[in-house]
């Protein structure tokens, strides 16, 4: 992790190199607001006392918002400025010294946002650059934050924030890019998470698009579509921050009741977030919604942190930054004001360290997933071939044998011997239990499989081998002659020999072909009940011929 975070410190670091302030251009903040709910004109408000001359930034709640600003000294301001935001209608007006009145009103359906986010008013000339400024916003007040209203000398010159489009493509590449990649990735791992990263990665190349102008260069079209796709990409960066660190952190460092917080905060911010960018804006729902997800996201880190979560911690890393932006435009939403004088350049660098850390801790994630994954496939093949043995021997069991049956057979395995030990039964009542078993185990070891040879125990004292080659029935054979000396040698309590009887059936490559176990099983079985018969302690042997019907040529032979 210390390694990967000096790393991430690192592309941050170049990040920021990238990231050149701009350099602004000559403008003016207003000089005093005044906010009321009647429709007054510009003579009676300039005489008016209500006006408030120390906090400007932040529009007031009531319908009509005026803004005055009057020390134009040295300047010659062209324009009236203000960041994209719903409204109704703008008036600029000017007043000469000799009490003379023009004005410029901008509605809705004329905003051009050109290159930048701006929209902006040209300033009526009454030929006195120094003549004070007046302009009446109505419903402006919906938004309270702060909207960047200022005096432009020129509108050829992009003011406020990042405005070189080149630089904003740039960032916007720099969020697409992983957003692509993940959103292949989650396809191919199936995980969800990865895909909510995708999303929140979208969700920040649509805000970059949206507030660098880089969106205002290609669109044309009308400021309502416009501020509905702004706010769009902050809220799906909202709610798929949300879901992210639901899936993201480990299962069981969070509460079912915290996951389900995380889940309903996300959607709540979709829906409260969707009104707001539609048609009921109440930047104190919006706001109220930013501030249950910082909650949630919150008291939810706190609890991953708590229970020892290890990706919790590339989240806490890669979100602190942002996060105290949020709450910084949340208290600025719901009314009490935040406490960062920022301009929005600051959220591009947050997004992308936002990008950058959480990337690695995707990455960190998808390669543990996956060793995890392989894990669990190698344990799940040793449980399938604990399956296919025998606990006692360790010998392959009747399943083992079935499943590979087929596969032993195109192999060229297609000697069958069946492998019985003589009044087994007798022993056990004689010597007990434990030391059958005991015989057992030597009888597997003297069955002694290779690669020509497969042994099987079928159940209780009945085995199997399975053979290939030449002299097949031969090695057979020699192994079980072998079973009475290494019982003798592995079971010293065993005060007389064991033996065993065997049936083998040998059929060729050919005639193998498609013969079901069951059928070489019978075969083998009925020889060995002949065996047992004829005085146990030997074996019959038959070659399978399938140019005569079967049963018809059963040629044995005794030991
Ligand atoms: P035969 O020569 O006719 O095969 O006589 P047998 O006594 O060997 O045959 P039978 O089928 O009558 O008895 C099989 C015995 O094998 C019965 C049971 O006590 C014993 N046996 C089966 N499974 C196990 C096992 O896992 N451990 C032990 N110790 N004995 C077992
Ligand atoms: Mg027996
Ligand atoms: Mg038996």
């Amino acid at each position: 992790m210390g390694t990967l975070l000096s790393r991430i410190g690192i592309l941050f670091a170049l990040a920021c190199a990238c990231l050149a302030a701009p350099a602004s251009a000559a403008q003016l903040d207003p000089d005093c607001i005044f906010a009321t709910s009647q429709n007054l004109s510009v003579e009676s408000v300039r005489a008016d006392p209500r006006w408030v001359c120390d906090e400007v930034k932040a529009l007031g709640a009531p319908r009509f918002n005026w803004l005055r600003f009057e020390d134009t000294s040295g300047a010659d301001f062209r324009y009236y400025a203000m960041e994209a935001r719903w409204f109704d209608s703008i008036t600029v007006y000017r007043i000469a010294s000799d009490g003379r009145i023009a004005s410029n009103t901008l509605v809705p359906d004329e905003v051009r946002l050109k290159n930048l986010n701006d929209m902006m008013v040209p300033l009526p000339q009454v030929g006195d650059p120094q003549a004070p400024v007046f302009v009446r916003i109505d419903n402006y007040a919906k938004f309270r934050d702060a909207p960047n209203i200022r005096l432009l000398e020129s509108a050829e010159k992009p003011a406020g924030f990042v405005d070189d489009l080149v630089f904003a493509a740039l960032l916007m590449g720099l969020v697409l890019a992983p957003c692509i990649l993940a959103a292949m990735l989650a396809f191919a791992l199936r995980q969800t998470f990865v895909a909510w990263y995708a999303m929140m990665c979208a969700g920040m190349a649509l805000t970059i698009a949206m507030t660098s102008g880089l969106a205002a260069s290609w669109f044309s079209g009308n400021l309502a579509v416009f501020l509905v796709f702004e706010r769009l990409g902050y809220v799906l960066i909202m709610f798929a921050s949300c879901q992210f660190a639901r899936d993201f952190i480990e299962r069981d460092a969070l509460s079912p009741a915290m996951r389900r917080a995380l889940r309903w905060s996300g959607i709540f911010i979709l829906v409260a977030g969707g009104l707001n960018a539609g048609l009921i804006q109440s930047p104190a729902l919006f706001g109220f919604a930013q501030l249950i997800v910082l909650t949630a996201l919150i008291a939810a880190f706190a609890q991953a942190v708590r229970r020892g979560s290890r990706w919790v911690r590339y989240q806490l890393v890669g979100w602190s930054f942002a996060m105290v932006l949020v709450t910084d435009m949340a208290l600025k939403g719901v009314g009490l004001g935040g406490f960062l004088q920022t301009d929005f350049t600051i959220v591009y660098y947050a997004m992308v360290w936002e990008i950058i850390v959480v990337a690695v801790g995707v990455t960190d994630r998808a390669v543990m997933l996956r060793s995890d994954r392989d894990r669990a496939r190698q344990l799940a093949a040793e449980m399938e071939n604990l399956a296919e043995r025998d606990p006692l021997t360790g010998l392959l069991n009747r399943r083992g044998i079935a499943n590979q049956y087929d596969n032993l057979m195109r192999r060229g395995f297609t000697t069958f011997a069946l492998i019985d030990l003589d009044h087994f039964k007798a022993i056990n009542d004689r010597f007990g239990h434990h030391i059958g078993d005991e015989a057992l185990i030597a009888t597997a070891s003297a069955l002694a499989p290779d690669e020509d040879t497969l042994a099987v125990r079928l159940g209780g004292e009945e085995f199997m081998l399975v053979l290939r080659g030449a002299d097949a029935t031969l090695r057979a054979e020699r192994r079980r002659r072998a079973i009475t000396t290494r019982i003798a040698d592995m079971v010293p309590e065993m005060d007389r020999p064991v033996t065993a009887s065997m049936g083998v059936v040998e059929a060729s490559v050919e005639d193998a072909a498609g013969l079901p176990f069951e059928v070489l099983y019978l075969r083998a079985d009925t020889l060995l009940y002949r065996a047992k018969n004829e005085g146990r302690n030997r074996y019959l042997h038959e070659a399978l011929d399938f140019a005569e019907p079967p049963g018809v040529d059963t040629r044995a032979y005794a030991a």
